[in-house]
C-alpha cells in the first residue's frame, strides 16, 4: 500500500493480470516495508516533512496525503482495486452508495441540466432526484429501462447524463449497455451505470462503453452486511470533478470500511459464482411451483432478455423476484412462514434475504409510481446468499405451504 498519491495507477507488475489477481492484489504496492495484508490508516491528518512540503502538497504540486477527507491510504487502495476491476482510469470512494449518486450529479451537473433515469431504479435514487436535485433546478425524466427507442426520444438539448441500473431491482430488466452508450454519446451525454447487482465480477459497463460505474459497496462488495460505502469509477477527467466535490462536501469513505471492502473484493468472484448458481437453481424450482405466478430472473430461458443477459453478463446475479398467487396478504404469509431466510431489504450478503418491495423498498412511491415501476402487491424479492441451496429450497417450501 502506498502512502503517496499516485492517481490510481497500478504497480506495473499487475499490467495484464486476470480478474482474480487484481481482486486480491491491485492497490497494494510492493515496497520493502509493505505489509502482507492491507493496513488500516485510522488517521485524520498527516505529518509533513517541512513547511515547504506542506505548502507543496496543499498546492497539489507534490504527491502525498494532506487530510483524510481528501485522501487516505486504505481508501486509496480500495479505489485502485475497484478501478482495476472495472477497467476504469480512476475510482473515487464515498460514504455510501447514495453518496456516490449524489457526488456524481453534484460534480457533473448544474441547475438547468437534464438527466434521464431508468424508471425502475433503487427507491432512494428516485427520492434523491425527485425531492432534492429537482429543487436545485436539475430536470429529471424517467425512461423504461429496456426500451432504446424511448431513450432516444427522451433526449432534450440540455440532456447531460443518463443513469441506469442494469439489471434492475427487483424485476431483473436489462438494457443493452453498449447500444445505450452509443445513443448517449451521439447526443453528447454521459452514461452512468449502477452496477450494484452484477459487480465487476459479472459485468464491466465501462468495457461496454459506459462512462461511469457506480456501486453501493454496502452490497456484494462487502458481501457480509457489515458496513456502508460507495464508489464511482470512470475517466480521470470526470473523477477529478467528483474528487473536488467529495473533498469539499465531505461524504468520504472511512478507512475501516475501505479495509472491509478490500477484503470483500478478494473473494468477490468466487462468492458471485456461488450466489448465481444457487439463484438459478431456486429460480428454476420456483418457476415449477403452482403457488408461483411469475419468476423474474434473467437466467431463465423464458426471460425476454435472456440472450442479452448472456451477452452482457457472465452470470445472472443473486436476486430472484417472484409473484405468488394472491395479493399482499399472501405475499406476507409466504415471507412470515420462512424460518432460515432473513426478512430484510438488504441484499448482497452471505445470508439469504427476503422482502416485500411494495411495502418496503418501494413503499414511499405512490400507488401509480409503483404500478409504473411494475411492483405488484404479490411480488417477493429474494436475494440468494451462500447457505446450502437445499435448506433455502426447504424454507421457500414453507412459504409456499402458507399460501
Ligand atoms: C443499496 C443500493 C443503493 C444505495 O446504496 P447505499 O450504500 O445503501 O447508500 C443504490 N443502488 C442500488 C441498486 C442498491 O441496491
Amino acid at each position: 500500500m502506498t502512502l503517496e498519491w499516485d492517481a490510481g495507477r497500478l504497480d506495473s507488475e499487475l499490467d495484464g493480470a486476470g480478474f482474480d489477481t487484481l481482486a486480491v492484489r491491485a492497490g497494494q504496492h510492493r515496497s520493502p516495508e509493505a505489509e502482507h495484508s492491507e493496513a488500516i490508516y485510522p488517521t485524520s491528518s498527516y505529518v509533513f516533512r517541512s513547511a515547504a512540503d506542506a505548502a507543496a502538497r496543499f498546492a497539489g504540486e507534490a504527491p502525498g496525503n494532506v487530510y483524510s477527507r481528501y485522501t487516505n491510504p486504505t481508501v486509496r487502495a480500495f479505489e485502485e482495486r475497484i478501478a482495476a476491476l472495472e477497467g476504469a482510469e480512476q475510482a473515487v470512494a464515498t460514504s455510501s452508495g447514495m453518496a456516490a449518486i449524489l457526488a456524481l450529479v453534484m460534480s457533473l451537473c448544474s441547475g438547468g441540466d437534464h438527466v434521464l433515469v431508468s424508471r425502475s431504479v433503487f427507491g432512494s435514487t428516485i427520492s434523491l432526484f425527485e425531492k432534492y436535485l429537482k429543487r436545485f433546478g436539475v430536470e429529471v425524466d424517467y425512461v423504461p429501462l429496456a426500451d432504446l427507442d424511448a431513450w432516444a426520444a427522451a433526449f432534450k438539448p440540455n440532456t447531460k447524463l443518463l443513469f441506469v441500473e442494469s439489471p434492475s431491482n427487483p424485476l431483473a430488466e436489462l438494457v443493452d449497455i453498449a447500444a445505450l452508450a452509443e445513443i448517449a454519446h451521439s447526443r453528447g451525454a454521459l452514461l452512468a451505470v449502477d452496477n450494484c447487482f452484477c459487480t465487476p465480477a459479472l459485468q464491466q459497463p465501462i468495457k461496454l462503453g459506459a462512462d461511469i460505474v457506480m456501486h453501493s459497496a454496502t452490497k456484494f462488495i462487502d458481501g457480509q452486511g457489515r458496513s456502508m460505502g460507495g464508489v464511482l469509477a470512470g475517466r480521470a477527467e470526470q473523477m477529478k470533478e467528483v474528487v473536488g466535490f467529495l473533498r469539499t462536501a465531505g461524504p468520504t469513505l472511512s478507512p475501516f470500511n475501505a479495509w472491509i471492502f478490500l477484503k470483500g473484493l478478494e473473494t468477490l468472484r468466487v462468492r458471485m459464482q456461488a450466489h448465481c448458481a444457487s439463484a438459478l437453481q431456486l429460480a428454476l424450482w420456483l418457476q415449477q411451483q403452482p403457488g408461483v405466478e411469475q419468476v423474474y430472473y434473467a437466467g431463465l430461458p423464458s426471460h425476454p432478455q435472456h440472450e442479452l443477459a448472456k451477452r452482457q453478463q457472465s452470470a445472472f446475479g443473486a436476486v430472484v423476484s417472484f409473484e405468488v398467487k394472491g395479493g399482499k396478504e399472501a405475499a406476507w404469509r409466504f415471507i412470515d412462514a420462512t424460518r432460515v431466510i432473513s426478512i430484510t431489504t438488504n441484499l448482497g450478503d452471505t445470508k439469504t434475504t427476503i422482502a416485500h418491495p411494495a411495502t418496503t423498498s418501494h413503499g414511499r412511491l405512490s400507488p401509480a409510481g409503483r404500478a409504473n415501476a411494475g411492483i405488484r402487491d404479490n411480488l417477493i424479492r429474494l436475494a440468494v446468499g451462500l447457505e446450502d441451496v437445499a435448506d433455502l429450497q426447504a424454507d421457500l417450501a414453507r412459504g409456499l405451504a402458507a399460501l
